[in-house]
């Protein structure tokens, strides 16, 4: 149960007046503080669609006690230690993180390129000067606590929440000077009843595509699931869920490459039915009222929305999905396809968290070397890892994790 430090007073987390507490604090712009440690880590007070909930700072979860709830695994674990500084600057006093993106925001010219190679995520340079659209989807995603679970919330984690969370996340992060939430749409949960002001809400968000300027055409972001890639006369048409009636277009090159550099993710979503096939999109205007994707890149979450890049992840995160206790998603972000990360990381284990490593097969000495170094360099986690040539997975760390 946490703590908390309104101003002068002191709440425990589901008092009995906590709520009007956090009400009131949340009116008057008070920051709340956690006290699981000294000094207090500040907080902030988010509506979760007509919730309050209290949330951490950006990239402040380290600072709590292991114990807490608001506690985060170390990030050098993932890809997401590189970025820190780099790509992703954190402004303690605003609580909001300043993003660099490796892909543009504006087009000249109206005919699309073939940008989804534009931006390899599997390649090195840039690692950690600049966010790749998949970079940029792990962080939304981290940020909006997604990557976390425990068995308790099984059957409670709907787009509905995914969206109220991604979309408050976007507040808290900046793109040359603007919010993110300014460029990037997510789609509401779309309820029959309110078919027409949602449709509205969206015209107006996009009709900044569709302003006739002199200099570039203006690009969004768009993160939505897949629903289809339909068959349309040259390339397809892309269908997001709770946009019913809307349309994208994908033109056939950059198809074909979405195919090549995302068959994983299109394959575990193919052979899942469980799973939701993410994906987040530049997207333009033509001046016929046309909305094409620009760019676009994938990422196949599972029946929990935990992220997953192929079936030894799977596995893993079907196994930690029942568990009571919680786990945290590792996720690549820049890091190259051979460069190794946490993969998931058990916070509840006694005396200390588990860092959970998959070691896929036919991996080189470099994989080996940089999984050695990242392990002695943490020594307040216990290693598991599963070498996949070695066979079936180990039993989880921790009384009661298995079966
Ligand atoms: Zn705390």
């Amino acid at each position: 149960m946490r703590k908390f430090l309104f101003d002068t007073t002191v709440c425990v987390e589901d008092g009995d007046d906590f709520v009007d507490r956090l009400a009131r604090a949340y009116r008057e712009k008070v920051r709340p503080q956690c006290l699981c440690c000294d000094p207090a880590v500040p907080m902030y007070i988010a509506d979760i669609g007509d919730q309050l909930v209290i949330k951490r700072m950006p990239l402040t979860g380290g600072r709590h006690d292991p114990a807490c709830t608001s506690y985060e695994p170390p990030y050098e674990l993932s890809g997401l230690g590189p970025l820190i500084g780099g790509a992703i600057k954190l402004d303690p006093s605003a609580g909001t993180t300043a993003l660099k993106l490796d892909f543009s925001l504006s087009k000249r010219g109206s005919t699309a390129r073939d940008e989804t190679g534009a931006s390899p995520a599997d390649r090195v340079r840039n690692e950690s000067k600049k966010l790749s659209l998949r970079a940029l989807l792990h962080f939304l995603w981290h940020e909006s606590g997604l990557t976390e679970w425990t068995g308790h919330w099984s059957g409670k984690r709907h787009w509905w929440q995914v969206y109220h969370h991604l979309t408050e996340a976007t507040r808290l992060m900046d793109v040359r000077g603007e919010t993110l939430a300014e460029r990037l749409l997510v789609p509401e949960p779309f309820r029959a009843d309110e078919k027409t002001a949602i449709e509205q809400r969206r015209a107006q968000k996009l009709g900044q595509l569709f302003h006739k300027t002199n200099g570039p055409n203006q690009l969004m972001m768009l993160v939505g699931e897949i629903k289809e890639f339909a068959d349309a006369r040259h390339g397809r048409q892309v269908v997001i869920k709770h946009m019913p009636g809307f349309r994208l277009c994908l033109e056939e090159p950059a198809w074909q490459s979405l195919q090549r550099r995302f068959e994983a993710e299109l394959m575990l979503w193919q052979s899942t039915e469980a799973s939701h096939l993410m994906a987040i999109m530049t997207i333009g205007g033509t001046p016929a009222g046309i909305t094409t994707i620009n760019e676009i890149a994938l990422m196949t979450v599972t029946e929990q929305w935990l992220p997953i890049e192929n079936a030894y992840e799977q596995n893993l995160v079907e196994r930690l999905a029942r568990l009571r206790s919680k786990s945290v998603k590792g996720l690549r972000f820049n890091l190259s396809r051979t460069q190794p990360f946490a993969n998931a990381t058990l916070l509840e284990t006694k005396p200390l968290p588990y860092a959970l490593f998959i070691v896929p097969p036919n991996v080189d000495e470099n994989f080996e070397t940089a999984l050695q170094d990242m392990i002695g360099a943490r020594p307040d986690l216990t290693p598991w890892i599963w070498r996949v040539s070695d066979g079936e997975m180990p039993r989880l760390p921790g009384a009661g994790n298995n079966e």
